[in-house]
C-alpha cells in the first residue's frame, strides 16, 4: 500500500458493524457485558472506545508503528510518553529549543516528581552524547525545531541511543507523519500535537503517541487509562475527518511555504529566512535525506522591530495567532507569543530575535499572501 492509500485505508476507515465510510461517534461511557466471565474489547470508554480506537489504529498506520494512542492534547501526549517509561530518579536529554509547553512540563512539573533533564543542542551529536548520564533513560527530540527550524540527524541519534540503551522520543508535529516517520529511523516513539497538521483545520486540540513496539504501546496505554487524558469520541471523529486530507494539505502547504520562503529571500527588508527546504538552510542535506518534505513553517527576521510590528498590525489575510498547521495561514511573533515565557538572555542564546516572525502557510493563494506581507511591511 502506498502512503497516499494508507492515509485513507490503512486502518479505521470503515465502521466494522455497518460498513459506513465514516466511523460513527460512539458517545457511550459504558457497554453491556453479556457474560461477565468473558473479557470484552470494550467495557468502559476511558479504557477503550470504538471511535477513538479507529483513530488510534489510523495513527499507528500513518507512523508505521505497533500501537497508537490519542490524547486530549499534544502536551497530554508528551506527558504520557515520558511518564510511561521514566520514573523518579531517571534523567532525560532534551532538544534545547524544545516546544514551550514541553519546556514547562520538564522544568515545572516532572522535575518536581524526580524526573530530571538536561537541555542540549541535539543538532550536534557530540554535544548530545556528552551530556548522557548513568541514569539517563531517554532522548527527547524535536525537529525541525521552533521557531528557527533547526534540523536533527536521526541516524546519529539512533546510534547514541543504541550505545547507551536510551529510549528515543520524537515530537514529530512540524513535519507530520506524511513527511517524516521517526519509527522507520529506529526511534521508539513518535509524538504529535494533532492540533496542528494532523487535524489541519484549527478546530480541535488533540495529541498522539505512536510506538515502535507493542510493549512500549502497552506502557503508554497504561498511563492513558490510569490518568484519563484520552481524546473524546467526538474529537476522535473530527481528527479522523481532518486526517483524510493530510496528503493534499501537506503537499500544497509545503509547496506554498517553499514559494514564500524563496520570495522572502529577495525582499530588501527581510534579513534572514529560515526554511528547511532552502539549500542554504543549516541541516538542509540531512532533512533532505531523511524526510519526504520540509513542512509548511517558515520564519524570517525583518530588518527592524518597527517593521515586524507594522506587518503584524496591518496584515489582512494572515491570522495573527499562536498555533500552526491549519488551512488558514497564521503569522506569529515568537518573542511575545510562543517564547514569551523564556528569559530574554536564553532567547538571545538560541538566536530568537525581536525582529523574528514565524509563518505557518495555509491554502490561500501564495501571491495574495506575499502581497499582504509586502503591503503591511511598507506601512511604517
Ligand atoms: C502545539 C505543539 C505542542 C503542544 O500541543 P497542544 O496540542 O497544544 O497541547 C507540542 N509540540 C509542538 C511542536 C507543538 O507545536
Amino acid at each position: 500500500m502506498k502512503y497516499a492509500t494508507r492515509i485513507l485505508h490503512g486502518a479505521g476507515d470503515r465502521d466494522p458493524f455497518t460498513g459506513a465510510l465514516s466511523m460513527p461517534i460512539y458517545p457511550a461511557s459504558t457497554y453491556h457485558q453479556k457474560d461477565i466471565s468473558i473479557t470484552q474489547e470494550y467495557d468502559y470508554s476511558r479504557s477503550g472506545n470504538p471511535t477513538r480506537r479507529a483513530l488510534e489504529e489510523t495513527l499507528a498506520s500513518l507512523e508505521e508503528g505497533a500501537a497508537g494512542y490519542a490524547f486530549s492534547s499534544g502536551v497530554a501526549a508528551i506527558t504520557a510518553a515520558i511518564t510511561s517509561v521514566l520514573s523518579a530518579g531517571d534523567h532525560m536529554v532534551v532538544t534545547r529549543d524544545v516546544y514551550g509547553g514541553t519546556y514547562r512540563l520538564l522544568t515545572r512539573y516532572l522535575d518536581r516528581l524526580g524526573i530530571t533533564h538536561t537541555f542540549t543542542d541535539t543538532t550536534d551529536p557530540e554535544a548530545t552524547e556528552r551530556v548522557v548520564q548513568k541514569n539517563t533513560k531517554a532522548l527527547f527530540l524535536e525537529s525541525p525545531s521552533n521557531p528557527l527550524l533547526r534540523i536533527i540527524d536521526f541516524e546519529s541519534m539512533r546510534n547514541i541511543a543504541g550505545r547507551h540503551g536510551l529510549i528515543t522520543m520524537v515530537d514529530n508535529t512540524f513535519l507530520s507523519p506524511y513527511f517524516f516517520q521517526p519509527l522507520r529511523f529506529g526511534m521508539d516513539m513518535s509524538i504529535h500535537s494533532a492540533t496542528k497538521f494532523l487535524g489541519g483545520h484549527s478546530d480541535l486540540i488533540a495529541g498522539a503517541v505512536v510506538t515502535r513496539t507493542r510493549e512500549l504501546g502497552d506502557a503508554v496505554r497504561q498511563v492513558q487509562n490510569t490518568t484519563g487524558n484520552m481524546l473524546s469520541p467526538e474529537n476522535s471523529w473530527l481528527l479522523m475527518r481532518g486526517i483524510k486530507t493530510l496528503r493534499a494539505r501537506m503537499e500544497m502547504q509545503a509547496a506554498g511555504a517553499m514559494e514564500i520562503a524563496l520570495r522572502l529571500k529577495n525582499l530588501p527588508w527581510v534579513s534572514e529566512v529560515y526554511y528547511p527546504g532552502l539549500t542554504g538552510h543549516e541541516g538542509h542535506e540531512i532533512i533532505k535525506s531523511q524526510a519526504g518534505g520540509y513542512g509548511a513553517v517558515v520564519s524570517f527576521n525583518a530588518d527592524t522591530v518597527t517593521r515586524a510590528m507594522s506587518i503584524m498590525k496591518n496584515v489582512h489575510y494572515w491570522t495573527v495567532a499562536v498555533s500552526l498547521g491549519g488551512v488558514e495561514s497564521i503569522l506569529s511573533y515568537p518573542v511575545k507569543m510562543s517564547h514569551a515565557a523564556m528569559p530574554a538572555a536564553e532567547r538571545e542564546k538560541l538566536g530568537i530575535k525581536d525582529t523574528l516572525i514565524r509563518l505557518s502557510i495555509g491554502l490561500e493563494d501564495t501571491g495574495d499572501l506575499i502581497e499582504d506581507l509586502e503591503k503591511s511591511a511598507s506601512r511604517l
